[in-house]
């Protein structure tokens, strides 16, 4: 069998990528020859390279050379004929990537390295047209929380008694079967917690039936039991999402009122006892940062000795409207960036965790997010995320019962948007802006 392989070495370090099959000793094996035929020719330079792997044997098919690696236009610093053929091999491996891998930490890697806006565009309008699965579903079954933390809408009273809703069985059927098949990663929880909804077990077997390749529910744990997880996991969960605002018990239940820190550290030995039996299970943690909690990342390697999440996403508090919480300050964050973010980062790196986290420049970015570029870069981003949840009108945007993704495509123009923004257009009511893929995913 042949493998695509793009190789990148970093200073005297060399990393291979592979289509995910590629073992650690295959891996060395592959950068001794490479390191034999390129890196001694080329000492200071920087480059992309790109080889089939057959039968063991690495046939190289093209090496792009960077001069000036940390230059923000690549097209310059490598030549636009060799920039071409980079993004044509780029988006190459992001299509297989995401046909053959389907590890959405994995495709978002790739996806970062591409440079070109519009390459990204390319690939997922190409994705769009082929019917191949590109969607990020959000879905909130039910618009309910246990908990009132304080960033959170729910922390707000009033507004609270405007939430409510809940999908029934036949909506969950109905999503099912219009939006699933197109869906390379399920979200169960996007505003709200998903393990106040009765029916989660049921939404979960579902998505498993469709062979959604990543399902998961994002969620403050606090409802979990072992057996609960369990049950869900056997169902097809392959993915849990933490929410946690603190990492000390003081801060944790200030932070997220209702919370207990006692429940949450017991969930994290209730999910090494699983991951022993579902080793496949992946843990990530999302940590939303402000002033009040910034300090407790530095207890975060103690919390997570044992159970070691695969992901860790820290992100800075954003005002989403109606909390109680109004410090949205960045500046703790930024001058305390080393001793806290740093921490974590750290951790990762010597765990192997990957870490999503803003860079200090980009923390800026986060705040004043008015760049026009930043702004293209987003609404691209923003293109396979597909939020579903039982709001009072919930059926005017999308009626999974009268129409299938495909034809809801077509009543809102989604090729055309996207040419539109191709050819350097706005894209109208795509303006939503999402930030995620503002962190570096390291
Ligand atoms: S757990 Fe999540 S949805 Fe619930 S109040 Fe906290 S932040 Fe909001």
């Amino acid at each position: 069998m042949a493998h695509l392989v793009r190789y990148i070495p970093c200073g005297r370090e060399a990393a291979a990528e592979s289509i995910g099959y590629i073992g650690k000793a295959f891996n060395q094996k592959f950068q001794e020859i490479w390191q034999k035929k390129y890196i001694n020719k080329s000492k200071q330079q920087s480059f992309t390279a790109y080889c089939l792997i057959i039968s063991g044997k690495v046939v190289p098919l093209h090496r792009f050379t960077h001069t000036e690696p940390a230059s923000q236009d690549v097209g310059a610093a490598i030549g636009r004929k060799h920039y071409i053929l980079k993004c044509v091999a780029d988006a190459l491996f992001l299509t297989i990537n995401i046909s053959f891998c389907m590890d959405i930490y994995k495709i978002l890697k790739y996806y970062r390295r591409i440079d070109s806006p519009r390459l990204k565009l390319l690939g997922i309008m190409g994705l769009h047209l082929l019917h191949r699965r590109y969607l990020y579903v959000a879905l909130d079954p039910s618009l309910a929380c246990n908990l009132r933390c304080r960033l959170c809408y729910f922390s707000n009273q009033e507004k609270v008694k405007e939430m409510g809703g809940r999908f029934s069985e036949e909506d969950i059927t109905a999503i099912q079967k219009s939006v699933f098949h197109r869906c390379l990663k399920l979200q169960i929880g996007d505003g709200a917690e998903p393990t106040t909804y009765p029916g989660l077990l049921e939404l979960v077997k579902k998505a498993r039936e469709k062979n959604i390749p990543t399902i998961s529910i994002s969620t403050n744990g606090n409802l979990l039991t072992q057996e609960k997880l369990r049950q869900l996991v056997e169902n097809g969960l392959n993915e849990l999402i933490l929410s946690t605002h603190g990492m000390s018990r003081q801060v944790y239940e200030y932070m997220m009122r209702n919370a207990r820190f006692d429940h949450f550290t017991q969930l994290l030995q209730d999910i090494s006892e699983i991951r022993k039996e579902h080793p496949g299970l992946k843990v990530r943690v999302n940590f939303t940062m402000c002033e009040d909690n910034i300090d407790d990342l530095k207890l975060l390697p103690q919390v997570f000795s044992s159970m070691k999440p695969d992901v860790i996403q820290l992100r800075p508090v954003q005002d989403i409207g109606s909390s109680i919480y109004k410090n949205y300050s960045i500046d703790p964050i930024f001058d305390k960036y080393d001793e806290t973010v740093g921490v974590v980062i750290r951790f990762c790196q010597e765990n192997n965790i990957t870490c999503l986290f803003p860079q200090k420049g980009n923390l800026e970015v986060i705040q004043h997010d008015n760049d026009r570029q930043e702004h293209f870069n987003s609404s691209i981003d923003m293109l396979p995320y597909f939020h579903l949840s039982p709001h009072e009108a919930w059926k005017t945007e999308f009626n999974p019962y009268e129409e299938n993704f495909e034809q809801y495509a077509r009543r809102t123009h989604r090729v055309r948007k996207m040419l539109k923004m191709l050819l350097g257009h706005s894209a109208g009511d795509e303006e939503g802006v999402t930030r995620a893929m503002n962190y570096r995913v390291g």
